[in-house]
């Protein structure tokens, strides 16, 4: 699906720059550079303008003016989407966000926070746990990622597990629609049933149906505690089947994230940062639990051990400080950028089951042998959710083509053979719409195509995203 667009013209950009004021309007090479493309880092396009907004009637302007004259419109966070979500596929405006960076109040007596997409993912976790409260959604990129972002792909991360993902902990948005109206998609409480759940449709919609301009969060009280072990395996796959046993006996931990060998020491290696993994081990667990009642967590802990014991865990291991757990962090959400650092990659985010994962990988690294691409795999294995990071390596032109159409067509369908699905928390963007045909008949996709009408009739609002 796809309009005519109008192509820019110095009439165009001297009207919106004047909206935010020229030092917010920006058509230098540099700037289109950095807007043009993401973290995902294979794709470029060339926006005419990029705008930074200050407030939601600027926004409302803007889209307004771009939609009356067919201009394409993508709104950007902070640019770390693994899937090319905010590339502007049709060139036009970006909308950049980085000046909707309040947070505006911290309910205490509510457990709420209201606060602007612009907010870093980090910085709203520090305000509450200031507060004594808690927001648990913490992409690996939670230092630079803005809430915006996070809501728009509806992002998870190792405390999903436990948690949930962003979209448990959204109770009401504004939004700047496709038209320019703005409005409120629900209210600011914990229950609402007043028909269709649209709060629940902008989480995940990738800016193609309105702009958030507003967002109302709910908090939990801090867990006292956290412990964390680290479990090592001889093979990848007593390290996945452990995983689903640890929920049989009855424990949720807060974290349960896998890592396999090579992804770990090539982290450690990018990092400097000294937690070496035994010989003998090809993979790991970081486990953790938290709650506010130490002893039932160490209790927690002794039956996790037995369990993962039962599974040919050879060993486990405690942090025993807190310096400890914050260098086990720091070496797991590293492994994405360490994962860049080795060649070009493709990184998949696949999504089964938990109790199919050993499945999963096994097939992914048949499906390696196949194509002869090596594959890293790490993840929210307590979710199902893997990143499988395909490195280009010394791969030509034509075998990388083959791997990044065809191999990642089969590991979806493999997914899909295993009831997954493509995207766990990355989101479809621009590179993984080629896969939609595997999890969605043609009378689901229309059901979606006809939604994004519903809201964008002119098509203006991030084309070239998800179908
Ligand atoms: C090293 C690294 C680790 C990562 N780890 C995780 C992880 O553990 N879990 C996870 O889920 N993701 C992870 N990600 C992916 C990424 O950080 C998340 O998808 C994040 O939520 C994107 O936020 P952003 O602000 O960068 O959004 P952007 O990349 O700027 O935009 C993403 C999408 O959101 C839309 N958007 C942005 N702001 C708005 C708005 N205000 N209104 C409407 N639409 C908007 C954009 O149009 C685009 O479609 C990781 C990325 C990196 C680089």
């Amino acid at each position: 699906m796809q309009a005519n667009y109008k192509v820019v013209s110095s009439e165009d950009i001297n009207y919106l720059s004047a909206i935010v004021g020229s030092d917010y309007s920006l058509t230098d090479t540099e700037n289109k550079l950095k807007y043009g493309s993401d973290y995902t880092g294979d794709f470029y396009f060339e926006p005419a303008l990029i705008l930074i907004p200050s407030n939601t009637e600027e926004i409302s302007k803007i889209v307004s003016y771009c939609y009356r004259e067919s201009i394409p419109v993508t709104v950007r966070g902070a640019g770390t989407s693994l899937s090319a979500a905010t590339v502007p596929v049709y060139g036009g405006i970006i909308i950049a966000m980085e000046r909707f960076n309040k947070i505006i109040l911290l309910d205490q007596r509510n457990l709420q926070a209201i606060v602007e997409p612009g907010v870093i993912n980090d910085v709203l976790q520090a305000a509450a746990i200031a507060e004594g409260l808690y927001y648990p959604p913490d992409p690996a990129s939670k230092g630079s990622c803005f809430l915006g972002g996070n809501i728009a792909h509806s992002s998870g991360g190792p405390k999903a597990v436990k948690y949930g993902t962003t979209k448990e902990y959204i109770l009401n948005l504004e939004v700047v629609l496709p038209n320019g109206v703005i409005f409120q998609t629900g209210a600011n409480t914990l229950k609402n049933s007043t028909g269709y759940n649209l709060t629940q449709l902008m989480i995940g919609s990738e800016g193609t149906l309105g702009i958030i301009t507003k967002i109302t969060v709910k908090l939990i009280p801090y867990p006292a505690h956290r412990l964390l072990l680290l479990a090592y395996f001889e093979n990848i796959e007593q390290a996945c089947t452990g995983v689903a046993s640890i929920f049989h006996h009855g424990i949720t931990p807060s974290a349960l994230e896998f890592v396999e060998r090579a992804a770990w020491e090539y982290t450690i290696s990018y990092t400097g940062l000294h937690r070496e993994i035994p010989e003998w081990a090809q993979a790991l667990l970081i486990i953790e639990v938290d709650g506010n009642y130490l002893e039932g967590l160490q209790q927690d802990c002794e039956k996790i051990y037995e369990v993962l014991e039962s599974h040919h865990c050879r060993e486990v291991l405690y942090a025993e400080s807190d310096f400890e757990k914050e260098q086990i962090w720091a070496i797991r959400r590293k492994v994405g950028e360490a994962m860049k650092s080795i060649s070009a990659f493709r990184e998949e985010d696949a999504t089964v089951p938990r109790a199919e994962l050993p499945q999963l990988l096994k097939r992914v690294k048949e499906i390696g042998e196949q194509y002869k691409f090596r594959s890293f795999c790490y993840g929210h294995a307590g979710d199902g959710n893997v990143h499988i990071n395909i490195l280009r390596e010394n791969l030509n032109d034509r075998e990388w083509e083959a791997v990044i159409h065809q191999g990642a067509r089969e590991i979806f369908e493999v997914c899909k053979e295993l009831n997954g699905t493509i995207s766990g928390e990355h989101g479809i963007g621009y590179i993984q719409k080629e896969y939609m045909d595997i999890i969605f008949p043609q009378e689901h996709l229309l059901l979606l195509k006809n939604i994004k009408l519903a809201f964008d009739p002119k098509y203006i609002m991030n084309p070239g995203k998800i179908f």
